[in-house]
C-alpha cells in the first residue's frame, strides 16, 4: 500500500487540492522524478539558512559548508539575508518564540498530512510561517498559498494550546528574483479554509477520486505528460473554431494567448515522455530517437597542450568573465561597490508578456521596425 504520508505533502497541496485524482494517477507513473542540480542546491541553500539562523539565535549548529557541492557567494548572501529577515520579524514581536525547522502535523485535516516549516513565529495573538526559496525560475506568492497555509495550520495546531493566536502572517523570502511576499489571513478563515476546501480534498485524493482539473499545477504532476484531461484542455485550443472569417480577430488572439503557454509546456512534456519511452526499447510507428547535434571535444587535453606548445602556439586564451559570473565570484555587495558604475543593461528584445507582469510596459513608437 503506498504511503499516505508521502503523498498528500504541502508542497503539492495546490494541485491535489485543485485536482484530488492527481496523486493517485501520478503513482501509476513511477517515483517522483530523481533528484536535480535544483534541488540538491537548494537543499544546501536551505540547509545554510538554517545553519546561519540557530547560529544568530545562539544554538549549537554544525557548519554545513564543508559537505556542500555548491556552496558560493551567491548562496551564502542569499542565506544571510533570509537570517536577518527572520530576524526582523521576530524581533517586531514582543517575548516571540522562534522555532527553526519546526516539525508540524496537519493529520486532524488531511490523512497522514506533515511536513517541515522553515522557520514559525509565535508570540502576541500572532503567528507567522517562513519560507525560504532559492528558485527562481518562478516567483512564488504568499498571497493564498496553500502550502504555507498547511504549514500555518500545522504550528497552529502546536502552538495554539500555549497562545491565543488571532492573526496568522504567511512569508516567503525568494532572494534570488528579489522576491519578498507577505500576505495575512484571520485564524478563522484559516480553520474554516482547512474545513471546507483542504480537508474535503484530501479526503478525495487520498482515495483517488473527485474531479480532474488541469492548469498551472499540472506542471510537477508525473502524469502531466499522459493526462486526458490536461490533453483535451489543450487541445480545445487545437479545436478552435476557426471557420470565419479567414484571419483571426484581435480577441480570438487574445484567448489564444491567454492559452498558448500551457499548450507550449503541454506539447514539451509529450515529446519527453515519447522520447523517454522510445530511449527504453518502445517502437512509434512514425517516430524514433536519434542522436542530437553535439560539437567537438578533445579526447585528451593534456596531450592538445603539449602539442599546441610544442608547434609554438599558445593553446589558452583569457576571457573576461560574463556579468553573472563576476557577481557569483564577487557577490552581490563587493560586485555593486567594485563594478556597479561599470555596468550597464542594454533594451532588452521586446518580448510579449501577460498584462500580470511587473515590468513596465514600453513606449513604443509605431514607426519603430521591429522586424
Ligand atoms: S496532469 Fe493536471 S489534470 Fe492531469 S492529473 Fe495531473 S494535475 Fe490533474
Amino acid at each position: 500500500m503506498p504511503d499516505v504520508h508521502a503523498r498528500l505533502s504541502p508542497s503539492s497541496s495546490e494541485r491535489w487540492i485543485r485536482c484530488p485524482p492527481s496523486i493517485k494517477l501520478g503513482e501509476e507513473y513511477g517515483p517522483p522524478d530523481e533528484s536535480s542540480v535544483y534541488a540538491e542546491e537548494g537543499t544546501e541553500a536551505h540547509s545554510l539558512c538554517e545553519f546561519l539562523l540557530r547560529q544568530a539565535m545562539g544554538e549549537e549548529a554544525g557548519d554545513p559548508r564543508p559537505e556542500f557541492k555548491y556552496y558560493d557567494q551567491e548562496m551564502q548572501e542569499c542565506a544571510e539575508g533570509y537570517r536577518d529577515t527572520v530576524l526582523e520579524l521576530y524581533e517586531q514581536i514582543e517575548g516571540a518564540a522562534l522555532c527553526i525547522e519546526q516539525r508540524i502535523d496537519f493529520s486532524r485535516f488531511v490523512p497522514g498530512g506533515f511536513g517541515t516549516s522553515d522557520c514559525v513565529i509565535v508570540g502576541d495573538g500572532k503567528l507567522i510561517v517562513v519560507d525560504f526559496k532559492y528558485g527562481k525560475g518562478v516567483s512564488v506568492s504568499a498571497e493564498d498559498n496553500s502550502q504555507l497555509k498547511c504549514y500555518a495550520l500545522g504550528a497552529y495546531e502546536i502552538f495554539s494550546a500555549l497562545y491565543e493566536i488571532e492573526e496568522i502572517t504567511l512569508v516567503i523570502y525568494q532572494p534570488r528574483i528579489s522576491n519578498y511576499s507577505k500576505w495575512s489571513l484571520t485564524r478563522e478563515d484559516l480553520l474554516s479554509w482547512a474545513e471546507n476546501t483542504l480537508a474535503p480534498a484530501a479526503a478525495l485524493a487520498a482515495r483517488g477520486a473527485g474531479e480532474f482539473s488541469s492548469g498551472p499545477w499540472c506542471r510537477f504532476c508525473r502524469a502531466k505528460a499522459v493526462c486526458r484531461k490536461r490533453a483535451e484542455e489543450n487541445l480545445k485550443l487545437a479545436q478552435y473554431d476557426f471557420a470565419r472569417p479567414d484571419t483571426l480577430e484581435e480577441d480570438e488572439i487574445n484567448l489564444i494567448l491567454s492559452k498558448i503557454d500551457d499548450l507550449i509546456r503541454w506539447a514539451e512534456d509529450i515529446k519527453g515522455y515519447a522520447l523517454k519511452k522510445a530511449l527504453s526499447g518502445y517502437v512509434w510507428d512514425d517516430w524514433k530517437a536519434v542522436e542530437g547535434r553535439s560539437n567537438r571535444i578533445f579526447t585528451d587535453e593534456e596531450k592538445v597542450i603539449k602539442a599546441v606548445e610544442a608547434a609554438g602556439y599558445d593553446p589558452f586564451e583569457v576571457r573576461l568573465r560574463s556579468v553573472s559570473s563576476m557577481e557569483k565570484l564577487l557577490g552581490k555587495k563587493t560586485f555593486q561597490e567594485l563594478l556597479g558604475d561599470l555596468v550597464k543593461r542594454p533594451p532588452g528584445s521586446p518580448a510579449l508578456v501577460s498584462r500580470s507582469d511587473k515590468r513596465p510596459e514600453m513606449q513604443v513608437d509605431p514607426l519603430a521596425d521591429f522586424s
